[in-house]
């Protein structure tokens, strides 16, 4: 994982707003999201951070808006250095827990996610016509309970607590990606947990010799669909060889909407790429709750290569 990818996607941008005066609840429903490619100069001083509040400043300030800037980037100010934030980037990598309290409270905060497997099947809802809306707006699947697991505090500790964890889907990932972008998630093989944004995998960073062992988050746009007898296989856009292919189970993606009319859109999913089979770098899904399209207006939010 790329350690020095810049965590925060986006800021809130709301003009006259005052840290430590307004309410956070106010920034969070009136504040436009603003990705630091969005960023103009005019915004300068009524941006803020989607976590601590405080404002920010981006980086650089004004120059290269007309060229592609694929490193502009949100910093916070030296002058709010007290006011904790897992955002802040010059702290240490990954995220750091003190204590068994501090991640339980983190988690009821819905500030930390464990996520301990992910649903083989659908939850039963009755598909009323557009099932993939209906599922994108139900705030609350219940989410079943998932084993115990253990969770490292942080990467230098070496300390660890056992923790319940919950069964969860891809689709619940992508049905609040602007909340769960800031959010520190700990899957089934973490080490530790990281910022959404970290563990975010742009397909278009593998390449065919040297593809990672472990399973991960990846994302990537989907380019061409093919229905097999048994499987169906998605592939999407890579750089790093000829193809990439996602098998699934035709029934999970009837119920998904993914067809060849999702050509163009974006697909996470959470699995291992390999090469072992016939050659070809693929990702065999099982699970329903493995992958899903991720709403469009989210793209801009994504960490892409
Ligand atoms: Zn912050």
């Amino acid at each position: 994982m790329d350690e020095k990818q810049h965590r925060i996607a986006f800021a809130y941008f709301l003009s006259k707003w005052k840290f430590e005066q307004d309410s956070k609840e106010y920034l969070e429903l009136h504040g436009e999201k603003i990705t630091p490619e969005e960023y103009r100069p005019e915004m300068k001083n009524a941006i803020f951070c989607p976590e601590c509040n405080t404002p920010l400043s981006r980086t650089p300030e004004e120059a290269e808006l007309f060229s592609n800037e694929r490193t502009a980037h949100y910093r916070h100010r030296g002058k709010y250095r007290d006011i904790y934030c897992t955002l802040r980037v010059a702290r240490s990598s990954g995220l750091q827990y003190q204590s068994e309290e501090e991640v339980r409270r983190a988690v009821q905060n819905e500030n930390l996610v464990l996520i301990g497997g992910w649903a083989a099947e659908p939850p039963d809802i009755q598909d009323n016509g557009d099932l993939e809306d209906l599922e994108f707006r139900q705030t609350q699947i219940e989410d079943p309970d998932g084993p115990i697991t253990e969770v490292a505090l942080g990467r230098h500790t070496g300390k660890k607590v056992l923790l319940p964890t919950k069964v969860s889907s891809v689709l619940s990932i992508c049905r609040n990606f602007d909340k769960n972008i800031h959010r520190a998630f700990y899957f089934p093989d973490s080490q530790y947990p990281l910022h959404l944004r970290s563990v975010l995998y742009d397909v278009n960073r593998l390449e065919e010799d040297s593809l990672p062992a472990r399973a991960n988050l990846f994302f990537g746009k989907i380019i061409k669909y093919r229905q097999l007898s048994a499987r169906n296989v998605i592939y999407l856009e890579v750089e790093g060889f000829p193809e990439l292919k996602i098998y699934t189970w035709p029934k999970f993606d009837e119920r998904k909407k993914i067809d060849s009319k999702s050509i163009g859109r974006v697909l996470l999913f959470y699995g291992v790429v390999s090469n072992k089979g016939e050659g070809v770098p693929r990702c065999m899904t099982e699970a329903w709750g493995q992958y899903s399209l991720l709403p469009p207006q989210y793209e801009k939010f994504l960490p892409f290569k």
